[in-house]
């Protein structure tokens, strides 16, 4: 079974929109009131309220005077809430995801969502959807949904209301036949250089929008904290932010789909993006107050944002029957993709690839690709020697390459 979700933009007026603020703001307030509780119980060195204890204390705060609002909202958002903020532990206590930090505390203009789990609360009619206690909503429907309806989520972000619609379908695998396989090697000039020779762009959008960020910054540093006119100016920096990110994942999109259409295996550089950007703190989504003061190469690592190319080509490759295998970047920018001689030499500059052994010259970037397609294959040789229990060293080094 396979999961995806479509994001429309919700056509709204006032009085939907009202009723929208209202129950993301109802969502958020459980949200950060049990965030409190637990925040106060971890200071204790307290074990933290579960779900079953939250839901339990939620239905009594909505039968008391001062938290009655809580029962104008759906109960089923309020409900996922909470399961959201259980999770949100989970994730935060488990020591096999790095990435992930504890919940916080959530801001009315960063998080303003909320989840209708329950497919037979909606209603899907052609251009609109219903929802409980909201009614008939039209969105803009740029494409049709395929697939069994899951679960909705209505969220806001720079002025303008949205619902993701998440679907399950069965995965009917494409004929792989006719498909070749394909090693990407990734880049700061290009954002992917295939081994067939093809190369995609980087789109450095943040770059050429940064003068006009800096701009409304400055411009907004010189408003008094918290007026009016600062409220806007900080809305007009969200939406050139998101903006920018909008322009970055369409790009990226466009370039993974068409890589896993058209390949059967795909081998990647397995970069550890997220261990060479923590440097300057924090995510690729939410950098740190370090990141200006790094230089160019971390933050072009976060332009592109090539942990975002990954997770992309990993979940479109079991769409289309693809599949993606990390490989060792380990010396494939030394080493000649013709006759296999390694030496720091044969990169004379950082464009151009000339072999002092036998004279291959390539475009740097395609041989690299090319190493990490055989690298790529001695893997697959290398586990399937494995498997049936011979001990025959195939081309390259299997120790050297993490199968
Ligand atoms: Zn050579």
């Amino acid at each position: 079974m396979l999961r995806k979700a479509y994001k429309f933009k919700l056509k709204t007026n006032s009085k939907i929109e009202k009723k929208l603020w209202s129950y993301a703001g109802h969502s958020r307030f459980i949200w950060n009131y049990f965030w409190s509780l637990n925040a106060r119980r971890l200071q204790k060195r307290q074990s933290i309220m579960r779900y079953a204890e939250m839901d339990y204390w939620s239905k009594i705060l909505k039968r008391s005077e001062q938290y009655s609002f809580l029962s104008e909202a759906p109960a089923h958002i309020i409900q996922q809430k909470l399961k959201d903020l259980d999770k949100a532990y989970q994730d935060g206590f488990d020591r096999t995801q790095s990435t992930k930090r504890l919940p916080k505390k959530r801001k009315k203009h960063l998080h303003s969502s909320f989840r209708f789990p329950d497919p037979k609360q909606f209603k899907i009619e052609n251009r609109r959807i219903s929802l409980p206690k909201i009614g008939w909503v039209s969105f803009f429907k740029s494409q049709n949904i395929l697939g069994t309806l899951r679960n909705i989520t209505i969220s806001y972000h720079s002025g303008n209301w949205y619902i993701s619609i998440q679907v399950e379908s069965q995965l009917i695998l494409p004929n792989s036949a006719n498909k070749s396989d394909v090693g990407i090697d990734l880049g700061v000039a290009k954002l992917a250089t295939l081994s067939n020779g093809k190369a995609y762009e980087a789109k450095n959008i943040y770059r050429s929008l940064e003068t006009k960020l800096s701009k409304l910054q400055r411009r907004l540093s010189r408003k008094s904290k918290f007026s009016k006119n600062w409220f806007k100016q900080k809305r007009k920096i969200q939406c050139l932010h998101s903006h920018i990110a909008n322009a970055r994942k369409d790009h990226t999109h466009k370039i993974t789909t068409e890589i896993c259409k058209n390949h059967a295996k795909i081998f990647v550089e397995d970069l550890k993006v997220l261990n060479m950007s923590k440097s300057a703190k924090g995510t690729i989504e939410n950098p740190g107050k370090n990141v200006r003061t790094k230089s160019g190469l971390n933050k072009s690592i976060l332009d592109q944002g090539w942990s975002e190319f990954r997770r992309q080509l990993e979940y479109k490759s079991s769409w289309y029957g693809a599949e993606v295998v990390p490989i060792n970047p380990q010396y494939t920018s030394q080493l000649c993709s013709e006759c296999g001689h390694t030496s720091k030499e044969n990169r004379q500059t950082q464009a151009q690839f000339v072999c002092v052994s036998c004279n291959f010259s390539s475009n740097a970037d395609i041989n690299a690709a090319r190493n990490i397609l055989a690298a790529g294959y001695a893997v697959s040789v290398c586990e399937s020697n494995h498997i049936s229990g011979r001990k025959q060293k195939p081309l390259g080094n299997c120790e050297k390459i993490p199968a």
